[in-house]
């Protein structure tokens, strides 16, 4: 019956009003089901109720708890006067309907860094809405857990913007304690677990399966199973051009995308179109790293772009300087980033479709191409 008390308390915790239990909604637990969880420290007795439904109209009007003394000296007895009918008057409240307790969410997020059996404890991410609760490492993917309140409500776009940490996760898995959300602001969030559905209570302690969270990091991040997908392109409005375009590398694996200082979404290489198809771990392809070295150059202010490409004219005076086998190795590296930038171009244009012009253009006098588009890379990258 515990699993039935802990699924209202993970209701409870994702529901936007404040997540309290009163005693007409406690009374209905089996015995001894709320000592289990105030020992858990999950529930935590608040101040009294200042109103409580009356229960002799049968309205279910709620109505303010007042005080008066008992006939005994120091006894004091609560009433509600209940204002839905006039014959009622004035109603007796037993001493225990005035009591509450609050879900504490904190507490929830510790157990589920326990139940995760890390020990790695808790980060608050987002106060009362997001808490990194631990990793977890499955085959060469190293995943980070979190936990986040709410991510049906309103607000949970702005939270999530707000929150570097969960923005910034190459591999991050979402535990929700009920509600999933029907669109996350980033698409990074490949799987989303419900605790209703995975959150057990055993001898009374709280534990998960860490078997699903496992299959569900293996179905996101692969292994066995290959994510093939087509990219999805980014649709703009008219107007927009490569220069309100800004790719920023997370990590070397993942973008955020912004068009005009707004933040569009999160991708990895796979959603840009980047995955290394040949091979069947997911892995990004050479193209991929000439974005992530294009943007480290452009990050600093030596170079505004690549400076690797040498024209024929170049290399023929490298060619008297160096001698043939540099001038060889020139022409196949001009060649070369040709082809790339070639590529990276087609790519760009498939990503963004609505805008016109060249994603990189080619410097003739400074023999340098050069992004259209602002690319950057975060600084811990270099
Ligand atoms: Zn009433």
């Amino acid at each position: 019956m515990s699993q039935d008390v802990l699924r209202q308390i993970l209701i409870k915790a994702d529901s936007q009003v404040e997540p309290i239990f009163t005693w007409d909604e406690v009374k209905a637990w089996p015995e001894g089901e709320l000592d289990t969880f105030l020992k858990l420290g999950l529930l935590q007795e608040i101040s009294p109720a200042k109103s409580v439904i009356c229960d002799g109209c049968g309205d279910g009007c709620l109505e303010p708890v007042e005080y008066l003394d008992g006939p005994h000296v120091g006894q004091v007895r609560a009433y509600v006067v209940c204002r839905s009918r006039e014959d009622i008057g004035r109603i007796e409240v037993i001493p225990e309907r005035v009591k509450r307790w609050k879900v504490c969410l904190s507490e929830l997020a510790q157990k589920i860094s326990d139940a995760l059996g890390e020990n790695l404890g808790v980060q608050i991410i987002a106060t009362d809405r997001i808490w990194w609760v631990g990793s977890l490492q499955h085959g060469k993917h190293h995943v980070d857990v979190f936990l986040m309140l709410g991510a049906a409500w309103n607000d949970c776009e702005s939270v999530v913007l707000n929150s570097g940490q969960l923005r910034g996760a190459s591999k991050p898995l979402l535990l929700v304690p009920h509600t999933e959300p029907t669109r996350f602001p980033i698409t990074i969030i490949k799987r989303i677990i419900r605790l209703t559905q995975q959150l057990n209570l055993n001898k009374g302690a709280i534990v998960l399966d860490r078997r699903i969270l496992h299959a569900a990091i293996g179905e996101a991040y692969g292994g066995r199973t290959r994510r093939v997908q087509p990219v999805v392109p980014i649709h703009t409005q008219s107007g927009i051009t490569w220069r309100d375009i800004l790719i920023y590398f997370v990590n070397e694996e993942t973008v955020r995308i912004e068009v005009g200082d707004k933040i569009v979404e999160h991708r990895d290489f796979i959603e840009m179109g980047f995955r290394d198809n040949r091979k069947s771990i997911e892995t990004p392809d050479q193209l991929w790293e000439h974005l992530i070295a294009l943007a480290k150059l452009s990050g600093s202010k030596e170079y505004r772009g690549i400076s690797y490409h040498r024209d024929k004219k170049t290399i023929k005076n490298m060619n008297e300087e160096m001698g043939r086998q540099a001038y060889n190795s020139a022409l196949r590296d001009a060649a070369m980033w040709k082809d790339r930038v070639g590529n990276l171009r087609t790519r760009l244009r498939a990503l963004f479709p609505d805008i016109k012009g060249n994603p990189i253009t080619y410097c003739g006098w400074e023999h340098l191409y050069q992004t259209a588009f602002h690319l950057e890379c975060d600084p811990g990258m270099n």
